[in-house]
């Protein structure tokens, strides 16, 4: 069966699944996570070669630094400096999780189609004093480029795995959480620290 044009008939991806970051050539090293309002937050990260080697360490420094860093499902490349559209993923530790793709890298990714608004709370490691409400789409798909092949995936997203999905590329976008709450009345200062 041929995938439709804009994803309706995309399902869970095997190969997503499957992918772990020992297929990159390299180690993985821990990079700084910068706070906001660091400028790099805010602005529009740019399209990259999934093939490049530069691009191939970010991927494998991003999953290296998610990884030692307590309660993190996700972390985009300008979290760590870096203005360009690559990001990891990993809710697969997380308590309100059902189905999930584990642990993979997209570059270049975008939302194809979304459907099922649901609120729920948010928080990141960029904005650590806060968490927020924040309307997501439940369900989506989404099209993207794994880091080293640069093969094109496109699948859906559930729950929570979506939320953290659309967390990440609004990263990507220069988007940060506070940016899709309903106002100043959906942020909480954040009382306790991993
Ligand atoms: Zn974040």
């Amino acid at each position: 069966m041929s995938e439709a044009r804009d994803g309706s008939a995309a399902t869970f991806s095997e190969r997503l699944a499957d992918w772990n970051v020992s297929e990159l050539p390299v180690e993985g090293a821990l990079l700084e996570v910068v706070r906001a309002p660091a400028s790099v937050l805010s602005t529009q990260g740019g399209e990259v070669d999934p093939t490049a080697p530069e691009i191939v360490q970010l991927a494998a420094d991003l999953v290296a630094t998610m990884r030692v860093s307590p309660g993190c499902v996700g972390l985009a490349a300008p979290q760590v400096g870096a203005g360009v559209k690559v990001f990891c993923v990993d809710v697969s530790e997380h308590p309100k999780t059902r189905d999930h793709h584990g642990t993979f890298v997209l570059c270049n990714a975008e939302v194809v189609s979304s459907s099922k608004n649901e609120k729920a709370r948010e928080g990141c490691m960029s904005v650590p004093d806060f968490t927020g409400d924040v309307k997501r789409a439940s369900r989506i798909v989404v099209r993207g480029q794994l880091p080293g092949t640069g093969e094109v995936v496109t699948f859906a997203a559930n729950a929570f795995e979506a939320r953290a999905l659309q967390h990440e590329i609004d990263h990507c976008d220069g988007l940060l959480f506070l940016d899709r709450a309903a106002g100043a009345h959906a942020i909480y200062p954040r009382k306790t620290y991993l």
